[in-house]
This record gives structure tokens, sequence and C-alpha cells, in this order.
């Protein structure tokens, strides 16, 4: 058995080989901090959760990166509404990420990258491309990559610049997002407007600020080097993010970039796509008001593959919650008592999983160990919890947990430092308990522990 993943770049289901054996390094496209995300951009986020967590399960070495887009035309637009500062605005968001991620038992990353923490490396990008001839300066100061001068640009979105040539020529893109009809030059680098306010950069450059596809091909690179093995992102970031990306990074450093690339279908609501407007935009809050747990939620993407189009509509994601109800009784049913892996479930979970991660029928398995009356029910529950290091539903939660010493003590001097206001020292412990896999919650009778 061998996993195969859907890489974009070729359209097809492909064996999956690290560039170093069994370890993987894994790049995600992270969130734009300028607002609460909605329960569609936490596709993405959950479908590399359960592709780390499966490499994971399958024996690899996971060293996943993602970045924060803390600088962007969205970020200083909307800083500025509200007359604050970008770093207050951002950093407001970025803990409302952190937030959701920790509910949705989505594990953190290896490191999270901010863009405004890589401007150096950006410059530096953007002046090799300067250099070999890939980029140029326009009368503004700002920097454009030139994509006539990149033979392969269009590979990932698979269409041929000549095709689109006649439009694409004398074009300029300062806007960071436009559609593929509009291939064109796009900015590397900024030059200061008046619109940027009190946000730039003194740099070899000039005054300005980068453009939003340099900081993840600046930021992947550093953290992980030149080539790599994984770039996820929804497929909305195909065009133009992934593609600038790929010209950017080969191009300064003539090798491959990463050698796949696996992207989530979008996520419709109600039939429609999701828009404040038209009144079907969700956040986990809206669903948490509704009675909807996120794992629940966390449970119903699952149940869709993740290349294919859902469609949310509160009924649905109502019945993942009874599903997930009813599982959690049924295990607290159980013994406790040590239980073994039932091997041949094992074998055909991690076939369907191999299966550019078949999760609805990987997710189906569960109720069919169930149902199986062979199976003695503390074999069931192992069974079940071995495949939950996947899913991350928290079922081995269900059961009192004995929490290590160390967490407990942790969260103790937390405690004390919230007492005293010292929140800088209380987000660091905070820090220390998610990196030893537990998460801590505050509720109104204390904290609260659990495993991630
Ligand atoms: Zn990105």
């Amino acid at each position: 058995m061998a996993l195969t993943l859907f890489n974009s770049l070729s359209r097809q289901n492909e064996l999956f080989v690290p560039l170093v054996d069994m370890n993987v390094g894994m790049y995600s496209c992270g969130p734009t901090v300028y607002n609460y995300p909605h329960i569609g951009n936490y596709r993405a986020y959950i479908t590399s959760d359960i592709l780390k967590r499966y490499l994971t399960y399958r024996g690899y070495t996971v060293h996943h990166i993602m970045n924060i887009t803390d600088i962007d035309d969205k970020t200083i637009r909307d800083s500025q509404k509200e007359g604050k500062s970008l770093k207050e605005f951002t950093e407001f968001y970025t803990k409302g990420f952190f937030a959701d991620r920790d509910t949705l038992h989505i594990l953190p990353p290896e490191k999270y990258t901010k863009a405004t923490e890589y401007i150096p490396h950006m410059v530096r990008m953007i002046e090799t491309l300067l250099e070999k001839g890939y980029a140029y300066k326009t009368e503004d100061g700002s920097v454009y990559f030139d994509i006539k001068k990149d033979a392969e640009y269009g590979k990932l979105s698979h269409f041929k610049l000549t095709d689109l040539k006649e439009n694409a020529e004398g074009r300029l893109a300062k806007k960071d997002e436009y559609e593929k009809e509009n291939a064109s030059d796009f900015a590397l680098w900024k030059a200061w407007d008046e619109s940027d306010g009190e946000v730039f950069w003194e740099t070899t450059l000039g005054k300005g600020r980068p453009g939003w596809h340099i900081e993840c091909s600046a930021m992947s690179i550093d953290t992980l080097g030149e080539g790599f093995d994984i770039h996820t992102g929804g497929v909305d970031n195909i065009f133009p993010h992934h593609e600038n990306e790929i010209a950017q990074s080969e191009c300064a450093t003539g090798k491959p970039f990463s050698k796949y690339f696996i992207h989530n279908e979008h996520l419709m609501v109600d039939g429609a796509k999701m828009s404040k407007s038209a009144g079907n935009f969700y956040t986990l809050r809206d669903l948490d008001e509704r009675g909807i747990d996120a794992i629940a939620f966390r449970m119903w993407l699952m149940t869709a593959h993740y290349r294919t189009k859902t469609n949310f509509t509160l009924e649905t994601v109502t019945g993942s919650q009874t599903a997930l109800n009813r599982l959690k009784e049924t295990l607290q049913g159980y013994d406790t008592e040590q239980g073994k892996i039932v091997e041949s479930y094992k074998e055909t979970f991690i076939s369907y999983m191999d299966n550019d991660l078949d999760t609805p029928k990987a997710l189906a398995l569960i109720w069919e160990i169930i149902k199986d009356p062979t199976l003695t029910p503390q074999d069931k529950r192992a069974t079940i919890i071995d495949f939950d290091r996947v899913f991350g539903l928290g079922l081995s939660e269900i059961h009192e947990e004995i929490i290590p010493e160390e967490v407990t003590r942790l969260a103790e001097e937390r405690e004390l430092a919230r007492k005293e206001k010292e929140w800088q020292k209380s987000d660091d412990l905070r820090a220390q308990i998610e990196s030893l896999g537990y998460e801590i919650k505050d509720t109104n009778s204390g904290y609260k522990i659990s495993k991630i």
C-alpha cells in the first residue's frame, strides 16, 4: 500500500514520494487576518490538518509551516477603516484564528510565519529576480514580475501564456487578486502611495511594501528550503497566487519549487457562494449559536471528499451533530479496558486514506466497526480511537483522561499570571501547553485542559 495524492501540477493522482526519505516539508497558505474566517476558509485548514495527521499516522515526520498574511491590500484597507494600526488590527484577528483552530482540533504547525517579519527575505528575492532579468521597475518605483520571461508560466493553472498574450501584453496588476483571463505582470514590490498611509518599509528597493504573492515564496523557501514536498491551499489560490509563487520561486532559485500542490474545493452554502450580502455567511460563532459544535462541522466536512464541492446546509450539519453525539454515546458505553487495534479494519482504513485521502469511506468504516458482532467492545474502541488520530474528533477524551503533571503545573502557573494580568506570560504558557499537545480553555468555572 502506498499513498497517492492528486497533484494539481499534473492533474493526476500521483504516488507520494518525498524529497527526503520519510520527511515531509509542507507549506500551507494561512489566513489573511482582516476579519473572522468563515466556515468556507476552514475547509482548507481542516484539509491540510487531515493530510498532516495522516502523513504522521503513516510514520512520516512532517515539518509544517503556515503563514499569517498580516500585510496586503485588505489588511491595510480595513485597518484604516477602523482607525487602528496594522499591527493592532491584525493581531486581534490572529488571536481569533488561533482560538478557532483549537476549537476545530487543527494541530498547530511547527511554525507560523508572519509576513511582516520576512520583509528582508522578500526584498532579497526581488533583487535576485531583478538581477536575473525576470523583473523590472516602473516609474513609480514599483517592481513587477515579467511573466513573458517565464516560459513555464501557467503550468499550474494549465493555460498557455501565448493564448492570453495579446491581452497580457503591457498590462500590470497592482492589485493582489485578479482573474485568469487578466493574467498580467504582477507586483512584487509596491511603491508607497498615499493610500498606504503609515504602512511602508524603507528598503534598498525604495519606500514601499511587498505584493502578496512574494510573501509566501520568501517564507516557504526560508523555512523549508528552495524545494519542498507539499504546498496546500484552496482552489481559489491556484490562480493567481500559487501560479505566481511558482514563477517567482523557480525563476529566483532555478530549482523546482513544491513537488505537490494539493487544493481543496469550495464550500457552498445553501447552494450558493457564501457572501455577507446573500445572508449565507457563517463563522464558527454562528454555528455555536445554533447548537452546532465545531467538531460536528469538522466531521461533516469529512463526509465529503476534499476535492468535491460541498453544499453546507444547517440540516446536513445537524445530521452530523446527531451522528457525533451517537458515536460518543456508543464509545462511552464501551469498556475502557485496553483493547487491540483490529488489523483488517486498519488495513482497509489505510487503503481508503491512501487513495487521495478518501475520508467519506474511512469515516463510514467507524459505523461498520460498531455494527460488527465479531468484535469485542474493547477492540472496537481501540480501533476507532486509532483512526481518530487522523480524524481529530477528540474521541479518546470521552473517558476521563490523565493530564500529565507538567501540563497541570503550566496551567496553574498560567492561571496565576492571568490573575496578575500578565497577559504576555499567560500567552507564552498557553503556547508551551500547546506544544505538549494540550489545549487550555477558560470557562466561568475555571480552566479546562484537553488533548488537542
Ligand atoms: Zn500563500
